[in-house]
């Protein structure tokens, strides 16, 4: 199986050279050239098998140049009781008879980019490896939270590979700066910027393009890669566990075979409901994929108007992994909703970079319409719906998965429709804890007190136990200390690689 790109002007490459690019050449999405199809019976066929078992299945149909060793190998050291802190992986909790919860947060970094970035160094490796490149691969990443803890986390300590993260000095959270900074490992890096993250992330762009550079890495033999959420090889683990999910609830006898289930995603980038897209498109029984948005719903007036416009104010909500205005992945969609009409998404990309908005023909925007529902959840919103769902069903969501929830109930208020709902839960209650513990104890309680104390009394309340990765954060040595200028992120990768 090959892959192309989005926009059409690349020629199609196997999956090797598509993780090895991440982008494609021509500025467009790699895709597999055709979406392999499930029957029943195949999908029955994995039912008892466990997580590790799943996900080798159904990346063995989409890495083909990957031999089934290399496959089973990548999935086993990256889905196992040392990395996931729950034996099935990605659980589902059922809290009343349609509605269910896929938690996708118990890898090492409490939130749900593990599910792919614990799997990605391998394949990456693997696909490095098979198109001949010798370099030392380095993974630049720029981040605003979680993904930067995911990818050391992922990375640490694969032969091979070095990783730099950068973050905006002033610009994470008190917990996820913490994560970061006492990050062990031999070949991870991790550098404050003074500066937001527009700073970092356009900082890390103009690394990647600096010809002088990419130069000097090629002379100490080093080479350059991304683990950003638009490589292929961050969305196909994903594909996974909606499957997984289903076949759970089959099990358990939730639902009957072949019965049709809505997927609720609370979305930013567009990387995770498009997962659940291809699953449905693979044969997976689904009904509606309800996507889910904080207040920056550019999404839900796309898929409610078929107008896509990023010209709006960003606001920095209590779900700050969602507080995207350019929803990347949203291209590859496009692409499979016009029946892979190259030149029509490349033109429609050319809008929105020169203008920030483009309008979908109606056939198009019927298309969407067909497969999403679309709605959003305000600050108030999202924290009622935490301590509702939590007097109602004794169950603790984050403020992620508590705008899922919260639009959730605007659908089935909406159209009756009482399908079989799973909400996909993106972060571990204890990640986002300011404000969870704001929306159960009051804002009295909260006020004055540190994320490590807020820690304390939200397990004290609910009774569940603090994960131990965040429980002794501000105890464990700070590793990394690094403070760098914008200007000063291409000397302190030179002098890092040195
Ligand atoms: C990244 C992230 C999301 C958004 O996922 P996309 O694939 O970008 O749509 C939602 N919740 C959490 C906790 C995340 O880290």
């Amino acid at each position: 199986m090959l892959y192309e790109s989005t926009r059409g002007r690349t020629r199609p490459v196997t999956v090797s050279e598509a993780l090895k690019l991440g982008i494609a050449p021509d500025g467009g999405l790699f895709v597999p050239e055709c979406l392999p199809v499930l029957s029943p019976d195949q999908l029955t066929g994995a039912a008892a098998a466990d997580y590790q078992q799943r996900a080798a299945r159904i990346l063995e149909l989409f890495l083909t140049d990957f031999s089934p060793g290399e496959i089973s190998e990548s999935v086993t050291r990256a889905y196992n009781a040392g990395k996931f802190d729950n034996p099935d992986v990605a659980p589902v909790r059922t809290v009343a008879p349609n509605l269910h919860f896929l938690e996708l947060w118990h890898g090492p970094t409490y939130a749900f980019k593990d599910m792919a970035l614990q799997i990605l160094p391998y394949l990456l490796m693997k696909a490095v490896a098979s198109t001949g490149e010798t370099a030392e691969i380095v993974i630049l990443v720029a981040t605003s939270g979680d993904t930067g803890k995911a990818a050391l986390e992922g990375f640490r300590d694969v032969t091979g590979t070095r990783i730099i993260v950068f973050f905006p000095a002033a610009g994470v959270s008190e917990i996820q700066r913490l994560q970061m900074v006492t990050q062990e490992g031999g070949n991870v890096h991790v550098v404050a910027v003074r500066g937001n993250f527009d700073d970092t992330q356009s900082g890390v762009k103009a690394l990647f393009t600096d010809p002088s550079v990419n130069d000097a890495l090629q002379q100490r033999g080093h080479r350059f890669s991304s683990a950003n959420s638009i490589n292929w090889g961050r969305l196909v683990p994903q594909i996974v566990y909606y499957f997984s999910a289903y076949l759970d609830l089959q099990d358990r006898e939730a639902i009957s075979p072949g019965q049709a289930v809505n997927f609720v995603v609370p979305t930013g980038n567009f990387g995770n409901i498009l997962a659940s897209f291809y699953a449905r498109c693979m044969g997976l029984p689904v009904n509606r994929l309800i996507c889910a948005a904080n207040r920056n719903n550019v999404l839900t007036d796309f898929i409610r108007t078929g107008t896509y416009d990023r010209n709006r104010t960003f606001y920095r909500t209590i779900s700050p992994s969602m507080d995207i205005l350019i929803s990347s992945n949203l291209e590859r969609l496009l692409y499979e909703l016009t029946g892979r009409n190259a030149p029509q998404v490349d033109r429609w990309m050319a809008e929105l970079r020169e203008t920030g908005r483009y309008q979908v023909d109606p056939r198009t925007r019927e298309q969407v319409a067909h497969h999403f529902w679309s709605d959003f959840a305000d600050e108030d919103e999202t924290e009622a719906e935490i301590a509702s769902t939590w007097q109602e069903h004794h169950y603790l969501i984050d403020t992620h998965t508590a705008v899922g929830k919260a639009v959730l109930n605007k659908y089935r208020a909406a159209t009756g429709d009482h399908t079989p709902a799973i909400v996909v839960s993106t972060a571990s209650p204890f990640k986002f804890n300011q404000a969870v513990a704001r929306s159960l104890l009051g804002r009295d309680a909260v006020a004055g007190r540190n994320e490590f104390e807020l820690l304390e009394a939200l397990a004290a309340f609910t009774g569940l136990e603090i994960p131990s990765g965040l429980r002794d954060l501000d105890k464990k040595p700070v590793l990394h200390t690094r403070v760098v200028g914008k200007e000063e992120m291409k000397q302190v990768v030179l002098d890092i690689l040195g």
